[in-house]
């Protein structure tokens, strides 16, 4: 089978920012002996997936809690070490790196170049630290800018966000969680990055803010044609958002497509139950509900053949033992399931 990313490979070589092959990041899990401990299992947080990201392009990774999805993006950024795989970034400076394979001395060139958004506004800013202080450190760090020139650089990155530049010499606690993640974007952008991750940047945040802080993220792409890694569990934001979408289970992608043909072409069990069990905007829309029974399968202990089959309503025998492989059913559409050409889904 030609792997998704080999196949875009070949159309948009030129335009991929970034390409993920094979990559894997398993936690081993030990236990204390009587003397030492001994390594028993691993943790397949993120097992053998594949994916790219053209440049000015908003990639949707989503899943429930547990799929592997924010600890791929703690990968990509090099948060994590790589078990195995290949993190392929065109850096602005280096040209193209192999993450993956980079010291952590040689990483802190690339961080310039990729910036992370976090899910928790309230523990990602340092509370000692004036607005001032916490959106031009990176400036500051690289030694990009000093002086007036980054005062007056920190005053156009919170305009930019939405806040008033005469708030800089505030501290966090003095703001709001939908202001603190503006904060936490302006820092992200300061250093005009060629990729942000973006994890769960609004679900820690109240309903009436998170679509604020959504379209501020949208307007931003527009404006300078910022490319997205985007970690959501809610399908409505990154339907919102994305150009493209994949869908995590159980440290595995099972199905990736353009975001339309994704959501009006449901080739996946797994992803008919989530959208299936998303909230309706309008509840007076009917539509066939597929619960999602039971938890994320254990990383650990997967289940044989198709991870999903525990908890899919159109398992079979063969589902039991035979693991999917991801195939390309239509034009930049891989699905992993047995029967996507037979199955009728919709959410
Ligand atoms: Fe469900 Fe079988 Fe498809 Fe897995 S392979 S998603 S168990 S139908």
């Amino acid at each position: 089978m030609t792997s998704p990313q080999v196949q875009t490979e070949k159309k948009t070589q030129a335009t991929n920012l970034l390409e993920v092959k094979k990559l894997k990041m398993h936690f081993p899990i030990y236990k204390q002996g009587i003397f030492q401990k001994r390594l028993v299992n691993h943790v397949k947080a993120v097992d053998d997936i594949s994916f790219d990201i053209k440049r000015a392009e908003v990639l949707g990774l989503v899943g429930e809690s547990g799929c592997g999805k924010t600890t791929t993006g703690r990968a990509v950024i090099r948060a994590y070490d790589p078990t195995a795989g290949e993190i392929l970034f065109k850096d602005a400076d280096k040209g193209n790196v192999d993450l993956a394979k980079l010291s952590r001395e040689e990483m802190r060139d690339v961080w310039k170049n990729i910036q992370m958004i976090f899910q928790d506004p309230y523990s990602s800013l340092n509370p000692r630290m004036t607005l001032e202080q916490i959106v031009g450190e990176p400036l500051k760090n690289y030694g990009v800018l000093d002086g007036s020139a980054l005062r007056d650089r920190v005053a156009e990155l919170l305009r930019l966000v939405g806040l008033r530049p005469e708030y800089m010499s505030r501290y966090p606690h003095a703001f709001s969680g939908g202001q603190r993640q503006r904060i936490g974007i302006a820092r992200a952008l300061s250093l005009n990055p060629q990729l942000i991750v973006c994890d769960e940047p609004v679900s820690a945040l109240d309903v009436s803010v998170q679509a604020q802080v959504l379209n501020l993220l949208k307007d931003l792409q527009g404006q300078f044609q910022l490319t997205y890694l985007f970690i959501s569990h809610d399908l409505s934001v990154v339907r919102h958002l994305c150009d493209r979408v994949a869908v995590m289970y159980v440290g595995k992608i099972v199905e990736i497509a353009n975001t339309e043909d994704l959501f009006e072409d449901i080739k996946h069990p797994y992803t008919e139950a989530l959208l299936s069990s998303a909230p309706k905007p309008d509840p007076r829309a009917r539509t066939k509900h597929v619960a999602l029974q039971g938890e994320v399968a254990d990383a650990a202990n997967p289940p044989s053949g198709c991870y999903f089959h525990p908890r899919c309503r159109y398992a079979t025998d063969k589902c039991k033992t035979d693991a999917p492989p991801l195939r390309e059913i239509s034009p930049n559409h891989w699905v992993s399931c047995h029967y996507s050409e037979e199955l009728s889904l919709g959410a």
